[in-house]
């Protein structure tokens, strides 16, 4: 029996999604996972928020599906200059790229390029200890942060502004973000969404929680609860719409506490400009009133009505979404953000790019929860194994990719060392009172890695 060698880049959720579905539905297969850290999980070792230790445990599914016989882990392994397509397309029959979304969405307004003006992405990442990130400065000697967009991402990057020492104490936040952050001057912060409290992208459990932080007010406007009638008519067709409208009109109407740090939650608004200070720093933000209007596809979108206010803000992070980044060599989708794809083969229907698939946000874009990803997973490995079946793949030539690292001086490492990192890091999490302190630059992770 052909044994079928598969690639998979990117060893984030989507990445061993698709290689549980190749192990679920086949006894033919051989992967090998990359990636280009040292460390595996993607973005839920890099995006889900440090306070939510829940989401994280499903890496305990993934470490079982990278012990399989089938699969080896490549880390520290970058796919466009380590080894490239031809390398790929010569070691095996198919390729699914897992890449995720690495980016963020433009905000393209006067003043977003000033100091103190970030990407909430980018914020992320500082906080759970990427790499890429971990010399960003974030100035947070400030009082007033705003946060643009009103998605998950956006009620963690507040959370994260707003929890006590002793809260993040008891998270795996990057060592230097829990320092930084136990400095911090913020006492408010303002999510701003561009459409209503009905068009709301954030969850129902997360918008529960800002409710619930220790030393914050969560503090809703009332006015801002009033909805025009197709939103009313959509909040009551739609339970998960209701549930979530309900809670904020519950929370709209609760007194502050009096705890010394304010959220609010304010809608129909989008900001125009951000104002700096003469030292290049921001200083303010300008933000336009809007109202909804329908657009020809039945949306609610949002409309600028010109009238204006500004306000003092020290911090602006934008949080309007992820963008894919292009996988080098192969096709790419710029206006999505994407790898063109027909149900996960990359390419199109007439000209598809024969060996290559792709899966999660670099597939569809980003959206949904780390479980969403499992299904669009299934979805292209369904259109692999068929293709396999047709005898529609790659023919490679050469032996173990393995001997091609080592030629060129590439410094992998196993699932094997991976696991004595994450020993490394919970020993250390340990000795300190904490869950784990992680390494944040690959010369850390590599010495606990082959210690
Ligand atoms: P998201 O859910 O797509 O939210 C993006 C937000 O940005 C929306 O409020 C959107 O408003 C707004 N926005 C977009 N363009 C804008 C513009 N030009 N000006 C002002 N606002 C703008 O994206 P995300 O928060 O980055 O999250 C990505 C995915 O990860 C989501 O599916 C999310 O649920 C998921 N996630 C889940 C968790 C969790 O489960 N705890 C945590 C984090 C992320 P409009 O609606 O008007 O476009």
């Amino acid at each position: 029996m052909t044994t079928f060698n598969i690639a998979i880049v990117g060893a984030g959720p989507s990445g061993f999604y698709a290689a549980d579905h190749l192990l679920k539905q086949r006894d033919d297969v051989s992967i090998d996972l990359f990636d280009r850290l040292p460390t595996p999980f993607g973005l839920v070792r890099y995006g889900v928020a440090p306070d939510h230790p829940k989401i994280k445990s499903v890496t305990k599914a993934y470490s079982r599906i990278a012990k399989k016989p089938e699969v080896r882990f490549f880390g520290n392994v970058n796919i466009g200059t380590d080894i490239t397509r031809e390398d790929l397309e010569a070691h095996y029959h198919a390729v699914i790229y897992t890449t995720g979304a690495q980016t963020d969405r433009m905000l393209n307004i006067p003043g977003i390029d000033l100091d103190g003006s970030y990407a909430a992405t980018e914020f992320v990442a500082w906080y759970n200890g990427h790499p890429d990130y971990r010399d960003h400065e974030f100035d947070l000697s400030v009082e007033h942060a705003y946060v643009i967009g009103v998605g998950n991402v956006a009620l963690d990057v507040a959370r994260i502004l707003l929890r006590t020492q002793e809260e993040l104490q008891a998270t795996d936040i990057a060592q230097h973000a829990l320092e930084a952050l136990a400095k911090s001057n913020i006492k408010q912060v303002t999510l701003v969404g561009r459409r209503g409290p009905a068009q709301a992208a954030f969850t129902f459990a997360e918008l529960k929680e800002l409710g619930e932080l220790a030393d914050a007010d969560f503090i809703i406007d009332p006015a801002d609860m009033t909805l025009d009638p197709v939103s009313q008519a959509a909040v009551e067709k739609n339970k998960k719409s209701r549930q979530k409208y309900e809670l904020m009109a519950d929370m709209a109407q609760r007194e502050p506490a009096g705890k010394p740090k304010q959220l609010f939650l304010k809608f129909l608004r989008s900001p125009s400009e951000l104002g700096g200070s003469e030292d290049g720093h921001v200083s303010s933000i300008t933000m336009e009133r809007n109202d909804l209007i329908e657009a020809p596809d039945g949306r609610l979108r949002a409309r600028g009505t010109g009238y204006m206010r500004t306000y003092p803000a020290g911090l602006v992070l934008r949080s309007i979404g992820y963008r894919g980044v292009a996988v080098p060599e192969i096709p790419f989708d710029d206006k999505y953000g994407i790898l063109p794809n027909v149900a996960g083969r990359v390419g199109s229907a007439n000209s598809p790019v024969i060996g290559h698939y792709t899966a999660g946000w670099i597939k569809r874009g980003p959206s949904g929860v780390i479980g969403t990803n499992k299904p669009d997973a299934g979805e292209t490995v369904k259109m692999l194994s068929a293709d396999l079946e047709a005898g529609i793949h790659l023919s490679p030539s050469a032996a173990d990719i393995t001997d091609l690292l080592r030629s060129r001086n590439v410094d992998f490492i196993d699932w094997n060392a991976w696991e004595r990192l994450d020993a490394a890091e919970i020993a250390a999490g340990e000795a300190a009172g904490r869950p784990r302190i992680k390494a944040t630059t690959i010369e850390e992770m590599l010495a606990l890695a082959n210690a």
